[in-house]
């Protein structure tokens, strides 16, 4: 076997080791998520958001380059992104909501629920913004924001999140394998749906 042949060889097995690896752990939350069936969702948002939470941190303090995180308090071009999150997340940011005092406009949650990820950015922009950004650019609802708002940290000038201009993007993200995994599994599990489509059915719950 020549060096080049062996090089090779080498490279695969260590990624077939680290492509396993990483399907344990998002079978490890699947399997967690599937046992919460007869919970209610609420507790499941918060615990899978303080796991998260858990997770970040414990992964932020081993990463060095996490120091290099920018994402601040006022800092919102992500909230006016597509947000992607799952039905438990919806109902507790409904309750939340209610508990608070802050009303949902469910006119532009319709308005809004007519765009996907995918074509997001065509919507006009006074509309792009998530319902639950403060005039202050803070999240009113910061302690039970989703998981994907909690685990989309940037490392790159904050000004490279604006969209608005058209650019394309071009932000260097800190990530946490764990942490992504986690989210996978649980938007393969409760399903996943642009954030005002998933408050709209949660509040059509709700009645
Ligand atoms: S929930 Fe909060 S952090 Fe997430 S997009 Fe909305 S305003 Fe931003």
């Amino acid at each position: 076997m020549s060096d080049d042949t062996r090089a090779i060889a080498n490279q695969q097995a260590r990624d077939q080791k680290k492509e396993a690896y990483l399907r344990a752990i998002h079978d490890r939350y699947a399997e967690q998520f599937r046992m919460t069936a007869d919970q209610d969702a609420i507790s499941v948002a918060r615990a899978t958001h303080a796991a998260m939470d858990v997770v970040l941190e414990r992964d932020r303090q081993k990463d060095a380059d996490s120091s290099g995180i920018r994402c601040g308090k006022g800092c919102s071009h992500c909230c006016h992104e597509p947000v992607e999150i799952w039905a438990y997340e919806a109902a507790l940011l409904v309750e939340i909501a209610r508990e608070a005092g802050i009303t949902l406009d469910r006119m532009r949650l319709e308005r809004q629920g007519r765009y996907s990820a995918e074509n997001w950015r065509q919507q006009p922009a006074q509309d792009r913004a998530c319902g639950f950004l403060g005039a202050d650019g803070a999240c009113t609802v910061y302690e039970f924001r989703p998981n994907v708002c909690r685990k989309l940290l940037v490392v790159t000038d904050p000004a490279l999140c604006d969209t608005s201009n058209g650019q394309p993007d071009s932000v260097g993200r800190w990530f946490s394998w764990e942490a992504e995994l986690m989210e996978s599994a649980a938007l393969e599990m409760f399903g996943a749906s642009v954030m005002p489509k998933a408050l709209l059915a949660a509040l059509n719950v709700k009645g």
